[in-house]
């Protein structure tokens, strides 16, 4: 069985495909089998891995709408390990389907498409839009746990207070197994005041629920980093494109403690 994490925040470029497919790289660097599922009509996480809108003919929209199934629309990713589920602008016409009030179980419609491919992999990764409608819902219905990154500027945590309820909602109704896997404090930088006192306020509100390497350390908080602004660009994870960079040590930590679970 296959562990699911949604990365979703529906604040909008806080780091959530950033994480995702750098998490998803380092997850595959330890040997995992990873199945990184961009479920955002943007595409930003398909175009991260380096592939283009020519380069394949099906997405998650028609997994979504029903005409394929996830096993149909894998791509492999220059990264061993690692296959994508990618996505395309065209993913917006889902919202439309999924407000039909005749479609019967429309929140559950991607975590039905993911139990076929639940043996394949050990872990999927899903990077969702920056919005709470349908499409983050399905998200979060068919995963197992949830990771918020919060970028450390100023507005940091406006917003959160709905997601939070969702996620709570979600865990009632339809799933209730749905965790908060943890916050990811995102784009930090250590010189500036702001973001100090944002990851002060983080920590003394969710002192629990931050990544830890090792007990008593300090948590995991992603650097702003150029060689992460820049990796996207070179259609590569910034653990590969720059393997020993900030960015990739604590994507890698962060993997590290997923995988110790
Ligand atoms: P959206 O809500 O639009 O989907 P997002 O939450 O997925 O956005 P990203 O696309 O991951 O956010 O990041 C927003 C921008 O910030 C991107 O240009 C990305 O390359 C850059 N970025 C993300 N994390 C970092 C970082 N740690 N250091 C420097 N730049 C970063
Ligand atoms: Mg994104």
């Amino acid at each position: 069985m296959s562990e699911v994490i949604s990365i979703a925040n529906q604040k909008g470029g806080v780091g959530k495909t950033t994480t995702a497919v750098n998490l998803a790289a380092s997850l595959a660097e330890k040997g995992k089998k990873v199945l990184l599922l961009d479920i955002d009509p943007q595409s930003n996480a398909t175009t991260s891995l380096g592939f283009s809108r020519g380069d394949y003919e099906f997405n998650i929209y028609h997994v979504l709408i029903g005409s394929k199934k996830i096993s149909e629309v894998l791509l492999d990713s220059d990264i061993e390990n690692l296959q994508l589920v990618p996505s395309n602008i065209g993913l917006v016409g889902i919202e439309k389907e999924f407000y039909n009030p005749k479609a019967k179980n429309r929140e559950l419609v991607l975590k039905k498409k993911l139990a076929e491919v639940s043996g394949d992999f050990d872990y999927v990764i899903i990077d969702s839009p920056p919005a709470l409608g349908p499409i983050t819902i399905n998200a979060l219905a068919a995963s197992d746990s949830v990771i918020i990154p919060i970028q450390c500027e100023f507005f940091a945590l406006e917003g959160l207070a709905q997601l939070l309820n969702t996620v709570s909602l979600l865990k009632k109704t339809i799933n209730p197994k749905l965790k908060i896997k943890g916050f990811l404090p995102t784009m930090y930088s250590g010189q500036n005041n702001l973001s100090k006192q944002v990851l002060a306020d983080l920590s003394h509100h969710f002192k629990d629920k931050l990544f830890h390497i090792k007990k008593g350390k300090e948590c995991i908080v992603v650097p702003r980093n150029v060689k992460i602004a820049e990796s996207p660009s070179f259609g590569k994870p910034v653990t590969t494109y720059a393997a020993s960079s900030k960015g990739s040590i604590a994507y890698r930590d962060l993997a590290t403690v997923i995988v110790r679970g």
